[in-house]
């Protein structure tokens, strides 16, 4: 289901089971945290019967991070985390982001597998299921190609050569029009599901979080992100969301209608914090 990720996890589930025999065992989903959301969010327009037969639904993954930087981001607002309603980007080289509300995680744009949802570094993000059939007519290819297409040859890489970030702000520099366009997919797609989540929220959240090693570091996409926004009356703090830093901050006016935080993820202080309580049970 994510051929990027669970096989390297489950060898190292049996490697840590060979070799620490006498310590307790915990695995921390990262599909935990959006076992909250609700059906209407979860659900495929798919016939019951088999999306029930082979569990087909949408899981979301990066819950750790956004479990993380959700309750950072209350701690930041000085409000109890259960009264927040938030969206959380998580921007790195596999990109998510969540609606929260009332700390509780109503939705994010991963489904099934972390294909789904924004452009990432070698995903295609969200694509017309039927390109799928198209590629299998059109071009001959195998279901495992196409797959292999979309996980890893997609996204970033796919459109400008190169799945770095870094690497396509550097194209863009030396003049690259795929890569100012792969830039700009990746922006939009942003803005598009920050604004459905705001629908989703049924109004303004209290923030907006970046977080990974884009959203992180780069002021450059925040402010594109964000200035598309100005319509809501969000508004960045320009000198803010240039200062580099390790904490959590918010970068946004002291008169934006929705506080602009960023809040570097810790998704290994988050297992720590989860396994710790699943021991003491
Ligand atoms: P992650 O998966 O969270 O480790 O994020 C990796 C992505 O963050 C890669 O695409 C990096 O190029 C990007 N990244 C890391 N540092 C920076 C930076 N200073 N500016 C822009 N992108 C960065």
């Amino acid at each position: 289901m994510a051929p990027l990720h669970n096989p390297g996890h489950v060898r190292g589930i049996e490697v840590a089971r060979e070799l620490f025999t006498d310590v307790p065992h915990v695995v921390i989903f990262d599909t935990s945290f959006f076992q909250t959301m609700p059906a209407e969010s979860y659900t495929y327009a798919l016939p019951k019967a088999i999306a029930q037969k082979h569990a087909i639904r949408r899981y979301g993954f990066h819950g750790t991070s956004h479990q993380y930087v959700s309750r950072e981001v209350s701690q930041v607002l000085g409000k109890p985390n259960d009264e927040v309603n938030q969206i959380v980007l998580h921007i790195g080289s596999g990109a998510s982001v969540s609606a929260i509300k009332n700390g509780k995680a109503v939705e994010t744009s991963m489904g099934l597998t972390p294909l789904e949802g924004l452009v990432m570094g070698t995903r295609t993000g969200d694509i017309d299921p039927a390109v799928i059939f198209h590629l299998y007519r059109a071009e001959g290819m195998s279901i495992d190609e196409i797959d292999t297409m979309f996980n890893k040859q997609s996204g970033l890489k796919g459109m400008a050569g190169e799945n770095d970030f870094r690497q396509i702000l550097r194209l863009i520099e030396e003049g690259s029009e795929d890569a100012q366009l792969a830039l700009d997919v990746f922006v939009h797609r942003i803005v598009k599901y920050i604004g459905s989540y705001m629908g989703v929220l049924g109004g303004l959240p209290d923030a907006i979080t970046f977080t990974a090693g884009v959203g992180e570091n780069n002021a450059m996409v925040r402010d594109l992100v964000v200035g598309r926004l100005a319509g809501f009356g969000i508004k960045l703090d320009a000198a803010k969301n240039d200062v580099r830093s390790d904490e959590p901050r918010i970068i946004s006016t002291e008169d934006s209608t929705v506080n602009i935080l960023v809040v570097p993820t810790n998704e290994e202080v988050e297992i720590a914090r989860q396994t710790v309580a699943k021991i003491a049970e």
